[in-house]
């Protein structure tokens, strides 16, 4: 159950998402989108320490599934980049290029990498014998550039992305590389769980797979504004990449084979989305597991007990960090409790812990939640019990209500119209009827002005007609509009 008054809210963050976005992340010092290059945005210490968070969990995902983190360089030369055609056709308009050394014209260009398979290809070319070096499973988390010339905004479409974290993957058979295109949706999957991001999976069509790809499988989730947010992919690129590169394996009966690659990848988009979702008009509200600061213990004084009130303040700080719990103590005593409230309230702090003289005449102690702003007195005795329970049941409700959020504006509906309405207004994800020939998913596309996602993985057959043609219906297609 959602509290009726985190909705009421949520008004100036639906209204002005934008506005509300860019203000909220840089006065809490997560965000600053004012360095004088187009597109490039600063991380401050708090929200780096944030981003350094969220990339630990997917860190430890990946580390405990075989892969290991690597560096690639960043500058790509002309000649490996343009080697796998539909790849650099889908690049070329957005690729930085380094053209000089100092004062003179370089032999060869050198791109900014956009995205790193033509990097990575080269080296497993050196590093792959036979079967037995396979599957190889590597990542990288870099900053990759593209010139974006469509209206840029903080985080969501950059030129410099600084949070690329690429998957990439070389396999012995078709069905390997399609295996584990499956254990990375799979990984994805609770990397936004445990993010509390709720997502839609969806096979991205024909004309709209990563270039280079024989599939592409995207996370999508929705902003307040209603519009849909790709967060994640995960892409089977068949022999496209090992085939022009020329990396091949012995087989154990003595022939070669060229390899079968994957790639997969999550941005700064991710970071976006969380505070997206859960933030609310006071600013921030991060889940626990990667918030920067867990708890702020705040002293309220009264006069004549203030040695006795900070004293035991500093106790229960001392005692929350001695456990590994991210605290911090506000002792500013020129600054009001309720001033030090707005700042940290601002911050996205899970959980508040209040001490005054009442407290300690009762033997205990106050903690409020961020999310839903409500009180609990704990006994003294059970600080860190009731603490950490709180901190799940705390990520627990707002995993819960992110999914209920995404859930009522994903709209099955069996009409063009219905569908159009949606679209226009702007109410989040439309599920239609779909014949499966691409030539109806652009008619669509036209006629809602909005971007086909894709269709669900597996599903069975979509019963109805094809709201675009009229044709018995093989598949659905999702359509929303999109950043
Ligand atoms: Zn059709």
């Amino acid at each position: 159950m959602v509290p009726q008054h985190m909705e009421l809210q949520k008004k100036l963050k639906v209204e002005n998402f934008a506005e509300w976005f860019e203000q909220t992340t840089l006065h809490a010092m997560i965000y600053d989108y004012r360095f004088p290059v187009k597109g490039c945005g600063v991380w401050p210490g708090y929200g780096f320490k944030l981003r350094r968070n969220v990339l630990e969990v997917m860190r430890s995902l990946l580390d405990n599934s075989g892969h290991e983190e690597c560096l690639f360089p960043l500058l790509i030369p002309r000649g490996l980049l343009e080697k796998e055609a539909e790849h650099v056709r889908s690049f070329q308009e957005e690729v930085f290029w380094v053209t000089m050394g100092g004062s003179s014209e370089l032999g060869e260009k050198l791109a900014l990498r956009p995205t790193s398979e033509t990097a990575i290809m080269p080296m497993l070319k050196l590093w792959i014998r036979d079967y037995k070096d396979l599957p190889i499973k590597l990542y990288q988390v870099v900053s990759v550039f593209r010139y974006e010339t469509k209206a840029t905004h903080p985080m969501i479409r950059v030129r410099e992305v600084t949070t690329f974290k690429e998957g990439h993957s070389a396999h012995a058979t078709y069905e390997d590389a399609e295996k584990h295109v499956g254990e990375m949706v799979g990984l994805y999957k609770k990397f936004y769980e445990e993010l509390c991001i709720p997502y839609i999976v969806s096979k991205r069509p024909n004309w709209d797979k990563f270039a280079g790809a024989i599939c592409s499988i995207a996370f999508d989730t929705i902003m307040p504004d209603g519009r849909a947010l790709q967060i994640g992919t995960v892409h089977h690129l068949g022999q496209n990449f090992s085939k022009p590169f020329d990396v091949k394996y012995l087989k154990p009966d003595g022939t070669h084979e060229y390899v079968w690659t994957t790639s997969y990848g999550i941005s700064e988009r991710v970071i976006a989305a969380l505070i997206a979702l859960h933030g609310d008009d006071r600013g921030l509200v991060i889940p626990p597991k990667v918030a920067p600061i867990q708890a702020v213990v705040i002293p309220i004084p009264y006069k004549g007990r203030e040695g006795e009130v900070y004293e035991e303040a500093k106790k229960v700080y001392s005692e929350l960090t001695s456990t590994g719990i991210r605290a911090i103590i506000d002792e500013d005593d020129e600054e009001t409790p309720g001033s030090k409230f707005f700042k940290w309230e601002l911050k996205g702090v899970p959980v508040r812990v209040e001490i005054g003289p009442r407290d300690i005449d009762r033997g205990v102690v106050t903690l409020v939640r961020r999310d839903t702003l409500e009180r609990k007195s704990v006994a003294r005795s059970e600080l860190l019990t009731s603490f950490t329970a709180l901190l799940d049941v705390l990520s627990n409700d707002m995993r819960s209500a992110a999914w209920k959020y995404l859930d009522e504006r994903f709209y099955k509906v069996k009409s063009l119209d219905e569908a159009g309405e949606l679209i226009k207004a702007r109410r989040g994800i439309v599920e239609v009827p779909w014949c499966g020939r691409d030539e109806c998913g652009s008619t669509l596309e036209d006629n809602t002005e909005a971007r086909v996602l894709g269709s669900p993985l597996g599903a069975a057959a979509e019963k109805g007609k094809c709201i675009s043609c009229d044709r018995e219906a093989s598949n659905s297609l999702r359509l929303a509009k999109t950043y």
